[in-house]
C-alpha cells in the first residue's frame, strides 16, 4: 500500500484507508499533497497571517483550510499573535514527544497497568511513527517513558528489559497506523485503575 508524505487533514491517515466517517475519503491524494505542499512552501520561508496566507494561494479551498487546520491541530505551525509560524524538524520533535492529545495524553502521562500494556505501548509507537520519530528516536521516547511513567515498574511484561520489550514492537512502528482505537482501548483500562 502506497505511503504518503502527509496526513489526512481528517483522519490523520497516509495510506488509502480512511477511518469510516473521514470526509476526504475519495478525495485525490495529489489534491491533498498538493495542498499542504502551497501552505508549506510558503510558511518554511517566513511567517504569515492567515489572511496573507489565504490571499497567496491562488486556488485557496477546503483542502487547504483542513490542512491548515491539520498542521495547527498536531502542533507543526505556532501562532504568535496573528502570524502562523512553521517549527523547525528540531522544535516540533522536541514538542511532540509529549502527547497532548487524548487518549494518548493519559497513556503518556499515567503510564500503563496491566492489561492494557499491549494496546499502550502500540498507541504511542504508531504516533511517534505518525508524527515522524525515526524508529531509533521512537525507541529512546517508549525507553525514557517505560521508566518515568513507572510502566516499567508496574510489571506485566513477559520480557525481561525495557529495551527487550521496545525492539520486540518494531512491527507496529514498520506497519505504522491504527494508534487510535489502541489508543483507545488502553484509556479505558488505564482510567478504571488509576
Ligand atoms: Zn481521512
Amino acid at each position: 500500500m502506497p505511503r504518503f508524505e502527509y496526513p489526512c487533514p481528517g483522519c490523520r491517515t497516509r495510506t488509502n484507508l480512511h477511518d469510516a466517517d473521514c470526509g476526504f475519503d475519495g478525495v485525490q491524494w495529489t489534491d491533498i499533497e498538493g495542498a499542504y505542499v502551497d501552505l508549506l512552501a510558503r510558511l518554511s520561508r517566513r511567517s504569515w497571517s492567515e489572511d496573507a496566507l489565504r490571499a497567496d494561494v491562488e486556488d485557496w479551498g477546503g483542502i487547504h483550510a483542513a490542512a491548515l487546520s491539520r498542521l495547527r491541530g498536531d502542533q507543526r505551525v505556532d501562532e504568535q499573535g496573528d502570524q502562523l509560524e512553521l517549527l523547525t524538524a528540531a522544535e516540533y520533535k522536541e514538542r511532540v514527544t509529549e502527547p497532548t492529545m487524548e487518549p494518548l495524553k493519559t497513556i503518556y502521562e499515567k503510564g500503563s497497568v496491566p492489561g492494557a500494556h499491549d494496546h499502550s505501548i502500540f498507541a504511542l509507537i504508531a504516533f511517534y511513527e505518525m508524527v515522524g520519530l525515526s524508529w531509533e528516536e521512537t525507541k529512546e521516547q517508549m525507553l525514557v517513558w517505560l521508566d518515568e511513567s513507572g510502566t516499567w515498574t508496574r510489571g506485566g511484561f513477559e520480557e525481561e528489559t525495557p529495551e527487550e520489550l521496545v525492539d520486540s514492537k518494531k512491527h507496529v512502528y514498520d506497519q505504522g497506523y491504527g494508534w487510535k482505537q489502541a489508543g483507545k482501548e488502553a484509556k479505558a483500562v488505564i482510567d478504571r485503575r488509576l
